[in-house]
């Protein structure tokens, strides 16, 4: 998060890229198919999916941890004169304290979205659990759904990254301008701890230089999410899992997606 604090990355936010089509109708889609309509965007980030959410009639909340974030996503609403942008509230919120931070409406909102490879910017903890922060973090969250709503995570393929010691580009989901991306991953005992990626971008304004930017991951495993979800919800929850935004099943070798996408309902 902490990286998020002094803006720096939003320098970088264009090239980064616009969320592609095929990833906003996933959403959409999946939204519309549980008959969605509060939705909660605890990462929202200067309002990627927020935005757009609120253009299709959504009632939205969002929030994130960082200032910087806010104020930019405050920018995003104020620039939107349609009278539906005065329904969209924004608000500084830490997933390790959401409870405290968000006061739910009755029993909940209908979706609560958490995508973007967001949750792996949280540090894992040096203790015996390195996972503790997700597991709080993912309990938070999903006090927020009401019962029957659904909650969207997301995040890279971990696996395939720490097998192949590469990074895909991920164009399915965001039309980036990366031109690659360099990776340095740090164990300790065996164990992945720390993922640094280094995205280059192409050269502007007449420049010979490329540019990069550097931003660190705490690499969870596919099996170690699905064991987390498991765990904080008893046997009682609808998972559906989505490689790259097609349905997936674990252990597809014939596919290698960028990214994971879970789909819960409570
Ligand atoms: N969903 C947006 C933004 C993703 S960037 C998109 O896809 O474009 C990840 C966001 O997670 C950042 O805005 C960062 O500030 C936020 N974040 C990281 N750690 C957080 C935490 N502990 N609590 C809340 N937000 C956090």
């Amino acid at each position: 998060m902490d990286q998020y604090a002094d803006g720096h990355i939003l320098s970088f936010w264009d090239c980064f890229g616009k969320k592609t089509e095929e990833s906003k109708t996933w959403l959409l889609n999946i939204l519309r198919k549980h008959g969605c309509k509060t939705v909660l965007d605890v990462a929202c980030g200067p309002g990627t999916e927020s935005e757009m959410l609120v253009e299709e009639g959504f009632t939205v909340l969002s929030s994130d941890a960082s200032d910087v974030m806010i104020t930019t996503a405050k920018k995003t609403r104020a620039a939107r004169k349609e009278a539906i942008f005065s329904t969209w509230e924004i608000k500084l919120a830490n997933w390790l304290t959401l409870p405290e931070d968000i006061q739910k409406p009755g029993e909940g909102f209908d979706a609560v979205i958490c995508v973007g490879n967001s949750l792996p910017h949280l540090p894992f903890t040096d203790g015996p659990d390195r996972l503790q922060p997700y597991k709080v973090s993912l309990t938070n969250i999903i006090s927020m759904v009401r019962p029957g709503g659904i909650l969207i995570f997301d995040h890279r393929n971990f696996d395939c990254i720490l097998e192949t010691g590469k990074s895909m580009l991920n164009t399915v989901y965001r039309n980036t301008l990366t031109k690659r991306i360099e990776l340095s991953i740090d164990y300790e005992k065996g164990v992945p701890q720390m993922i640094i990626m280094n995205y280059i971008f192409p050269p502007i304004g007449g420049q010979q230089q490329t540019r990069t930017f550097s931003i660190d991951f705490y690499p969870v495993l596919l099996n170690e999410f699905n064991q987390m979800l498991s765990t904080i919800l008893g046997g009682t929850f609808q998972h559906s899992l989505y490689g790259d935004f097609k349905p997936y099943t674990p252990g597809d070798v014939h596919v290698k997606p960028g990214v994971f996408s879970h789909v819960v309902r409570v």
